[in-house]
């Protein structure tokens, strides 16, 4: 690998090899799309030849232009941070990125969350209908999905205040209003959208990277006793549409060629639309932690490579019907969870629906969120040339319900 002239020794998982997108706002400066690097960011409205590209407030315009022009700028990008001669320029431009503050780098146009793991869909099943069949009969035929609330995806750091609804536990008679009870995460990847699609005209599979830009880590906040009442027939509905949070760096799938695996074989076959001749996974290590009190415990480490329906997959689900893709379309992946109990992405898994609460060292029993939990998702992959990729976190803290 070509050397960088920026020292990223302290933060090698964001090194020349993967500069992420975002967007920050320095005190008293309006909101900058940037470049990551290390702990440093480029203001892209520095960028020479994309100046007009990165003049907005958001990554949007960058995100509609497409392919070609996303590999362009991070051919550009490499050059200048590996070429020394730019160091005394450029050099001087980058500022701390602790100093500023996240801002939600794209416009979400629509949200949806899939249900791709075949280990969390097993266990929310078992939790839910103990007497029925844990994956409903449709599971292993489509990535079964919904679409969510694109307007309360917010950006990791945001806080996020315990949600009030309906909830009515089985042994109960009617359905009672007040703050969840059983708050929860959910450990997914989001896919975000760049390029737009024609409506009436599904994408297939394989024309993933022509539409889509890159990878944000998701938390999608979950009211399991708000969910648990209102989910049957249409789904998800406001036990997931107080608040979604989604990291601030978007890492380009540019950076994750070396982390493409094959995914796990499909038995039954599944129909023509969703088969992808030359199929790829994501081997993205995730783990989850727990704030509380002082102490900070890992969780647990979901596996994303294993996940049942790849994000190909779902993309040509979501348009086999003629919808249209839009700039900013963000996908989720649905919770991570893998085979073992310490690699499953959501708090209801982990404490089996609460009979079964997790205990965590300094901490003690938790079965679900309470008010002051910060929670974290990070995430790594591999990177070329033996390098690591450290994804954006996506963190949030909970606010007590609102006084009412
Ligand atoms: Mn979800």
């Amino acid at each position: 690998m070509t050397a960088c002239w920026v020292d990223t020794t302290a933060r090698p998982g964001f090194g020349v090899h993967h500069l992420p997108y975002g967007v920050l706002a320095w005190p008293g400066e309006p909101p900058r799309p940037v470049v990551r690097i290390g702990d440093l960011a480029l203001p892209l409205q520095r960028l020479p030849g994309h100046e007009a590209l990165f003049a907005g407030p958001t990554l949007d315009a960058f995100l509609v232009a497409g392919p070609t022009v996303w590999e362009q700028v991070r051919r550009d990008l490499t050059e200048l941070f590996t070429d020394p001669a730019q160091q005394t320029r450029f050099g001087a431009l980058l500022r701390p990125v602790a100093e500023a503050a996240p801002v939600l780098a794209f416009t979400v146009a629509d949200y949806v969350d899939f249900y791709s793991s075949e280990h969390h869909a097993t266990n929310v099943g078992r939790i839910f209908r103990p007497d029925g069949d844990a994956l409903t009969p449709n599971w292993k035929h489509l990535p079964i999905g919904y679409h969510g609330r694109a307007g309360t995806v917010v950006v990791s750091g945001t806080d996020v205040r315990r949600p009030c609804g309906q909830r009515k536990a089985p042994q109960e008679q009617t359905p009672t209003y007040g703050p969840s009870r059983r708050l929860d995460v959910e450990v997914e990847v989001g896919f975000v959208v760049g390029m737009p699609s024609t409506l009436g005209t599904p994408v297939p599979a394989a024309a993933l990277t022509d539409h889509v830009f890159g990878v944000v880590l998701v938390n999608d906040w979950s009211a399991r006793d708000i969910q648990a009442w209102e989910y049957v027939p249409l789904g998800p509905f406001l036990g997931k549409s107080f608040a979604t949070s989604a990291a601030a760096w978007i890492t380009p799938l540019a950076a994750l060629a070396a982390a493409r695996v094959a995914p796990p074989a499909q038995d039954p076959p599944v129909l023509p639309y969703l088969q992808d001749p030359d199929p790829w996974a994501l081997d993205l290590r995730l783990e989850l932690s727990l704030q509380r009190g002082g102490t900070d415990v890992v969780v647990s480490r979901p596996p994303f490579a294993g996940m049942y329906w790849t994000p190909g997959q779902q993309l040509a689900h979501l348009t086999v019907n003629g919808a249209a893709l839009r700039t900013g379309d963000l996908y989720a992946s649905g919770t991570v969870s893998g085979s073992e109990p310490d690699q499953r992405g959501s708090f209801l898994e982990l404490s089996w629906g609460g009979t079964a609460p997790l205990e965590l060292d300094g901490i003690g029993e938790v079965s679900f969120l309470q008010d002051g939990d910060t929670l974290t998702i990070r995430g790594t992959a591999p990177g070329p040339d033996a390098t690591t990729i450290e994804l954006g976190d996506v963190s949030g803290t909970i606010l007590p319900a609102a006084p009412r």
